[in-house]
């Protein structure tokens, strides 16, 4: 292969024939490989911030992965290939291992800050997975209460009964638990009242039209009435303007995430006076 071809076949791979599966072994080899080097993967951390006063309310630490030739690959691209293979195991433990590093340092300079961290249902749903997040707390010196695990909406029905369970576990560690992708999924009242979570997340397709779809904002307003009945805290996702945060602050959402606050960057460039 020279430059080119794995250019293109590249493309190809990420224009929609994820069938291909000459492409697909090469990007799990690349991704195998990858996972070996310390230096290919890297977290970028987005701040949630409180609607109410501004305040930093915590981060979302969100994968990077810069390939050795293509470059920077975004996380929708590979995510979805790891998680079909037993490989989205060391990925999740890699991305823990960062995310809870860097909270131990921020701690160590003086900043309690909440990281969640997405993880992947197929690694949440495996036995071990409680235990691990109990050896990294342990080990980091971070308190459970510290570390906050996003789980994607439209996988918690694969197996609600394992990730009932697998969430409680978590849970009674102290860490807090969040539906990520909210309103995208098919989540039953009935399971969401089953749900220990913590914390909704409203999907940026819903929070990014509300201000000019009347069906968006609707849809938004009862998701926050709805987390709110449940106790749980609402986050809404993707809020690129103000008007945007000022229907969301009307309608009593507590927190928003999103590039007209900040994007997300590495750790040194965040700007903790927030
Ligand atoms: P997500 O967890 O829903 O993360 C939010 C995505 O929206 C991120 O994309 C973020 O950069 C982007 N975003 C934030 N604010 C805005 C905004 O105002 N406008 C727009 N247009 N986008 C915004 P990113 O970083 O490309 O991640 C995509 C998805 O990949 C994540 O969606 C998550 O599902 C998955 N992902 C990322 N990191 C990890 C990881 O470490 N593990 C797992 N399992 N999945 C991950
Ligand atoms: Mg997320
Ligand atoms: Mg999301
Ligand atoms: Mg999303």
């Amino acid at each position: 292969h020279d430059a080119k071809q794995q250019h293109d076949s590249f493309r190809r791979f990420n224009g929609g024939t994820g069938q291909d599966s000459a492409d697909r072994l090469t990007l799990l080899g690349d991704l195998r490989r990858g996972l070996t080097d310390d230096s290919q993967f890297t977290l970028h951390y987005q701040p949630k911030v409180s609607l109410t006063d501004g305040s930093l309310s915590g981060v979302e630490a969100l994968a990077r992965w810069h390939h050795p030739t293509r470059g920077p690959v975004p996380p929708g691209q590979f995510v979805p290939v790891l998680e079909t293979t037993s490989l989205i195991h060391p990925f999740t433990e890699r991305v823990l291992t960062i995310a809870l590093q860097q909270a131990r340092t921020w701690m160590d300079a003086g900043h309690r800050i909440p990281v969640a961290v997405n993880v992947s249902t197929r690694s949440l749903l495996e036995e071990s997975f409680p235990g691990r997040v109990a050896a990294l707390l342990e080990s980091s010196g971070v308190p459970g209460e510290l570390l906050c695990i996003e789980i994607t909406e439209h996988t918690v029905l694969s197996d609600p009964t394992t990730t009932i369970e697998a969430l409680r576990r978590v849970r009674e560690l102290g860490v807090k638990t969040s539906i990520d992708d909210f309103g995208t999924g098919y989540s039953s009242l009935t399971y969401l009242k089953l749900l220990p979570v913590d914390e909704l997340k409203i999907d940026r397709s819903f929070v990014s039209d509300m201000v000019a779809d009347a069906s968006s904002h609707a849809l938004v307003a009862s998701a926050v009435d709805l987390a709110h009945n449940l106790g749980l805290t609402v986050v809404a996702e993707g809020v690129e303007d103000d008007p945007t945060a000022k229907a969301l602050g009307g309608l009593g959402c507590d927190t928003a995430q999103g590039y007209h606050f900040a994007r997300p960057v590495p750790a040194g460039d965040l700007l903790l006076e927030v």
